[in-house]
C-alpha cells in the first residue's frame, strides 16, 4: 500500500498541450480505394478517391493527412474526366488546391495515385524468416490511432465518417479481407480482385486491410438480421480459430439484446494475423486479432479468448457505429468495449464471474493509479492520443459504467443504454450525448456523477468499520475516506447500501456519504451476524474492512458478494488470529468460486506468515487451475526446502500451462538448490505462447544465479516466440536488479532491445530500462522519444527518460534499496508537511 505515499506523476508530458481537433472545412462523403500490396517489396500502389463535398464556404485549398506517401498523381475526377490538381507534400500533409474553388454545397471527386514503400507504420508485412518458416507471408493495417494516413491520404480523424469502397488485387491464391460486404470476388490473369462495400459512415481509423493465404471458416449466422459470421486463420490453425472464435455469434446475440439495437452490418468478421501489435483491432465489420489468441486444448484449460472476441465485438456498436468525437472522449468506445466484456461474462458465466471482472478492472486501474500517474477519464493533454488509451480508459470507464449501473437500478441502466445507442447511431458522440440519454431516458440529471467520477481525476479509498453495542442495541457502522482531502480534492459524495443480518432477520439501510469520516448508526433488535457493505459492490473505490475477525469471517463464508468475500478474505489474512485462519481455511475447502480463492491466497502469501505457508501448500493442488496457479504464485513469499519441493512437483506434473509457469517463477524465489537445473530445463520447453518457458525465465531472474543471464538474453532474442521475449526482457532487468556484476551486459542486451522491430517488444524493454533505472539508456530512450512511429514507444520512452532522470538526481541512490529510498521521501515529505504547517500557524 504505497499510494499515498507515492509521488504522482502528472500525466501530462512536456509539450502537451490541450487537443481539441481540426476544424472542419469538408465533409468526405465517400473514399474509395484501390489497392495492390506487394509482398516482395513490402510496398502498396494505391488509387484512393474521395468525395468531397464543401461545407457552407467555398473551398480552395485542403489539406489531406498523408504520411510518407510517394504521391504521383492528383486529379479531379468527374465521369470519366480527370483534371490534374496542383498540390504540394510536406510535413506528412498532401495540400491540394482547386481552381475553381469547390462552391459550397457541391461536391468534388480527388483522385490521388500513390506509392506506400515499406512503411514505418499503419501497413505491416508479416515474412517467414529462419527462425520462423512456417509463417505464410500476409500483410495487414492498424490505423487506430492515426495511422491511416500510413497507407492512405485521407482526413484522419475520428469525426470524419464516410462510406467506403475497398478493392484490394491479390496473387491467386491469395485471401484478402476489407471492411464491410464483400460485393464482388473475381479472378484476373494471375490476380484475384476483392471489393468490399461499408455503407454505414465510419471513421478512417477503423479502415483495415488484411491479405494471405487465409482459410475461411464460416462460423453460422447470428442476431434479428441473420449476420453471418466469419474466422480466418493461416492454414492448419482451425481446431484453435474454433476454440477461439466459437462463441462470436452468442455474444452478437447477447449484446443485441442488452443494446437494443441489431448488430449494425451485413457481416462479421475476425481474422487472426501474426505479429500483430495490438491484442485486437474492431475494424468495422473486419476485426483484425492477434493470432496469440489462437490456443490448443491445453490452453483451454484456463484460458479463453472470450473477453477479446466481445470487446472487439461490442465495439462495433460502442466506437464503431457510435463513435467517439474526438479522442478525449475515447472511454465511450474503450470503456464501454471493456465493460461488455464483463457483460457477456455475466451472461456466459452467470454475475460471480461479471463482478469479479469488475473487481479486476478495478484492481488494474488502481495499479496504474498507484504506480503511474492520475488523470481525469476524459482528458484532452496529450502529445499523441494513444497515450491515453490506459487503464483509466479502459478499466476505470468500464468500473464507472458498473457504477452507473447501481445508481441507475437494473431496469433504467438498459433503458437509458438503449436510449443512447438508438439516438446516436451512426454519429460522433461525446461525453454529454451519454449524460443526455440518461436523462432523456430516465429523468435522472447524472451531471454531478459525471463529473466525480468521470471528470475528475482519483477514487476514494474507504475504510470501514462495525460496531454493536449490546445495550443500546445499536450497530455503528462507520466509513471513513483516506484519500488526501484537501479543498481541491474534497471528499467524495455517493449513496451506499449496508445491509445486517443476524437472528433470521435482515436490515438494509442506504447511506449517503459525504465527509472524510461518516457514521451511520442503525438500531436493531438482533446482534448483527453478517454486514455486507455496499451489497452490489457499485461503488467506484477501494476498500477495506475494519469489521473484526468474527464479522469477517461471517462475511467470508456468508456474504453472497464475490467482492464481499474477497474483501473479508484480505482482512482476515491481515488478522491471521485462530478464527482468521479457520476462516480462510474453510473458504478453501468451501467456497464455490475461485476469484476469491485466488484473492484470499494472494492476500495470506503476502503476510509471509507460517500459517498462510502451510495453508498454500495444503492448497496447491487445488482443482481450479486458476487458484492452484494464485496459488503458486503466493508461494513466491517463502523461501524454504518444503515450499520448494511442492512447487516442483506441480511444476512438472500439472496439466494447465500457466500453474506450471506461476510454480516456476516461483521456485527461483526460493533459491533452492535444486532450482537451477529444472529451470534451465523448463526454458526449453516449447509451450503454446511460450507460456511455459516465461515462467521459467521469471524464476531463473528471480534465483539471482549468474548462471541465468545467457539463457534469459537468450530468451530475449528475436526467432523466439514473441510472449517469451517479452517476460524474458523483464526478467533480464530484475536479473542485474538482483545480480549486480551481470549489471553492464543487461544494460547491452536492453540497448539492442530498445531498437528491435517488434514494438511490442520495444515497449518491454523500455520498461525494463525504467526498472534498472540506469542513465546509460538515456541516449536511446531520448531517440524514441522523438522519433519513434509509435506513439505507446515515444510516451513510454519519455516517461523512463524522466523517471531515470529524477531518480538519478535524488538525494540518495542506494541500488536494489528502492523501498528503503521510498519511506526516506516519505519521511522528507512529512518534514517538509510539519516545517509547512509550522510556518502557517
Ligand atoms: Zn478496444
Amino acid at each position: 500500500m504505497r499510494d499515498e505515499t507515492y509521488e504522482h506523476q502528472v500525466f501530462a508530458l512536456p509539450g502537451a498541450r490541450p487537443q481539441y481537433g481540426p476544424d472542419k472545412v469538408v465533409a468526405v462523403e465517400e473514399i474509395d480505394l484501390h489497392c495492390t500490396p506487394h509482398m516482395d517489396a513490402e510496398s502498396l500502389d494505391g488509387i484512393c478517391t474521395l468525395t468531397l463535398r464543401a461545407l457552407d464556404e467555398p473551398v480552395s485549398r485542403l489539406a489531406l493527412d498523408a504520411v510518407d506517401l510517394e504521391v504521383l498523381e492528383v486529379s479531379a475526377v468527374a465521369n470519366s474526366h480527370a483534371r490534374p490538381l496542383a498540390h504540394a507534400v510536406r510535413r506528412g500533409k498532401l495540400e491540394v488546391e482547386f481552381t475553381p474553388p469547390i462552391a459550397p454545397n457541391a461536391a468534388e471527386r480527388v483522385r490521388v495515385r500513390y506509392r506506400a514503400s515499406k512503411p514505418r507504420h499503419g501497413l505491416f508485412f508479416v515474412k517467414p524468416s529462419a527462425a520462423r518458416p512456417q509463417t505464410p507471408a500476409h500483410v495487414w493495417t492498424q490505423s487506430q490511432d492515426q495511422y491511416a494516413r500510413y497507407w492512405f491520404p485521407c482526413l484522419d480523424y475520428p469525426h470524419e465518417k464516410q462510406r467506403t469502397t475497398t478493392t484490394i488485387v491479390v496473387p491467386k491464391g491469395t485471401f484478402a479481407l476489407g471492411n464491410g460486404e464483400l460485393v464482388e470476388r473475381r479472378d484476373e490473369d494471375q490476380h484475384t480482385v476483392f471489393r468490399y462495400r461499408q455503407e454505414i459512415p465510419h471513421s478512417t481509423y477503423l479502415m483495415t486491410l488484411v491479405a494471405g493465404p487465409f482459410v475461411e471458416v464460416a462460423s453460422g449466422k447470428a442476431g434479428k438480421n441473420a449476420v453471418p459470421i466469419y474466422y480466418y486463420v493461416l492454414p492448419g490453425r482451425e481446431a484453435d480459430g474454433e476454440r477461439a472464435f466459437g462463441n462470436t455469434s452468442k455474444m452478437l446475440d447477447v449484446f443485441e439484446e442488452r443494446t437494443g439495437t441489431p448488430y449494425p452490418y451485413p457481416r462479421y468478421s475476425q481474422i487472426a494475423v501474426s505479429d500483430f501489435i495490438f491484442g485486437g483491432m474492431e475494424n468495422t465489420a473486419a476485426t483484425t486479432q492477434t493470432d496469440r489468441t489462437l490456443h490448443d486444448e491445453t490452453a483451454h484449460l484456463d484460458f479463453s479468448s472470450d473477453p477479446l472476441v466481445a470487446h472487439e465485438l461490442a465495439h462495433q456498436w460502442f466506437g464503431n457505429l457510435l463513435t467517439c468525437r474526438d479522442w478525449e472522449h475515447a472511454w465511450l468506445n474503450e470503456g464501454f468495449a471493456t465493460f461488455m466484456e464483463a457483460v457477456w461474462r455475466e451472461a456466459d458465466l452467470g454475475r460471480d464471474e461479471y463482478l469479479y471482472d469488475i473487481f479486476e478492472c478495478l484492481t488494474f486501474f488502481l495499479k496504474e493509479e498507484s504506480e503511474r500517474y492520475r488523470r481525469p477519464i476524459v482528458c484532452n493533454m496529450f502529445r499523441d492520443p494513444i497515450e491515453i488509451f490506459d487503464r483509466h480508459l479502459y478499466q476505470k470507464g468500464a468500473a464507472v459504467l458498473h457504477m452507473l449501473r447501481g445508481e441507475l437500478g437494473e431496469a433504467r441502466f438498459w433503458r437509458a443504454l438503449q436510449r443512447y445507442v438508438r439516438t446516436n447511431a451512426g454519429k460522433n458522440v461525446e461525453t454529454i450525448d451519454l449524460i443526455r440519454a440518461i436523462e432523456e431516458a430516465t429523468g435522472r440529471n447524472l451531471r454531478g456523477f459525471f463529473a466525480q467520477w468521470v471528470y475528475r481525476e482519483g477514487h476514494p479509498r474507504l475504510e470501514v468499520r462495525v460496531v454493536w453495542d449490546p445495550r443500546r442495541r445499536v450497530a455503528t457502522v462507520t466509513v471513513d475516506q483516506k484519500q488526501a482531502i484537501d479543498a481541491e480534492h474534497p471528499a467524495y459524495e455517493f449513496d451506499v447500501e449496508i445491509e445486517l443480518c443476524g437472528n433470521g432477520q435482515q436490515r438494509r439501510v442506504s447511506a449517503h456519504i459525504e465527509r472524510e469520516h461518516e457514521t451511520v448508526a442503525v438500531a436493531l433488535d438482533f446482534e448483527p451476524a453478517l454486514v455486507r457493505f455496499d451489497p452490489g459492490a457499485f461503488v467506484l473505490a477501494d476498500v477495506t474492512y475494519e469489521f473484526g475477525a468474527e464479522l469477517s469471517a461471517a462475511a467470508l463464508s456468508g456474504d453472497e458478494n464475490v467482492v464481499g468475500r474477497i474483501r473479508a478474505a484480505r482482512e482476515l489474512a491481515k488478522d491471521g488470529g485462530r478464527i482468521a485462519r479457520d476462516a480462510l481455511a474453510e473458504a478453501f475447502v468451501r467456497d464455490e468460486f475461485w476469484g476469491v480463492l485466488a484473492e484470499a491466497a494472494a492476500a495470506a502469501g503476502a503476510t509471509r506468515a507460517p500459517w498462510a505457508r502451510e495453508l498454500l501448500i495444503s492448497a496447491l493442488e487445488h482443482r481450479h487451475p486458476k487458484v492452484a496457479r494464485a496459488v503458486a504464485t503466493s508461494l513466491g513469499n517463502f523461501r524454504d526446502a518444503e515450499v520448494a519441493t511442492a512447487l516442483i512437483k506441480v511444476a512438472s506434473e500439472a496439466r494447465s500451462y500457466f500453474v506450471r509457469a506461476a510454480a516456476l517463477a516461483s521456485l527461483g524465489k526460493t533459491r533452492d538448490p535444486r532450482a537451477f537445473d529444472i529451470l534451465a530445463a523448463a526454458a526449453k520447453a516449447r509451450t503454446w505462447n511460450g507460456t511455459v518457458e516465461a515462467g521459467a525465465m521469471h524464476g531463473l531472474a528471480e534465483s539471482a544465479d549468474a548462471r541465468a543471464l545467457p539463457i534469459v538474453a537468450d530468451a530475449c532474442r528475436s526467432g523466439r516466440d514473441a510472449g517469451l521475449r517479452r517476460a524474458a526482457i523483464g526478467a533480464l532487468a530484475r536479473l542485474a536488479e538482483l545480480c549486480e556484476p551481470e549489471r553492464t551486459r543487461a544494460v547491452e542486451e536492453l540497448t539492442t532491445l530498445l531498437d528491435d522491430p517488434n514494438v511490442l517488444v520495444v515497449v518491454e524493454a523500455i520498461a525494463a530500462a525504467e526498472k534498472l533505472g540506469d542513465e546509460r539508456f538515456l541516449p536511446v530512450l531520448d531517440r524514441i522519444a522523438t522519433q519513434a512511429a509509435d506513439g505507446r514507444a515515444r510516451r513510454d520512452a519519455v516517461e523512463a527518460a524522466i523517471r531515470i532522470r529524477k531518480n538519478a538526481k535524488a538525494p540518495v541512490q542506494v541500488l536494489g534499496l528502492r523501498d528503503d529510498l521510498n519511506e526516506l521521501r516519505e519521511e522528507q515529505r512529512k518534514l517538509q508537511e510539519k516545517i509547512e504547517s509550522l510556518a502557517r500557524s
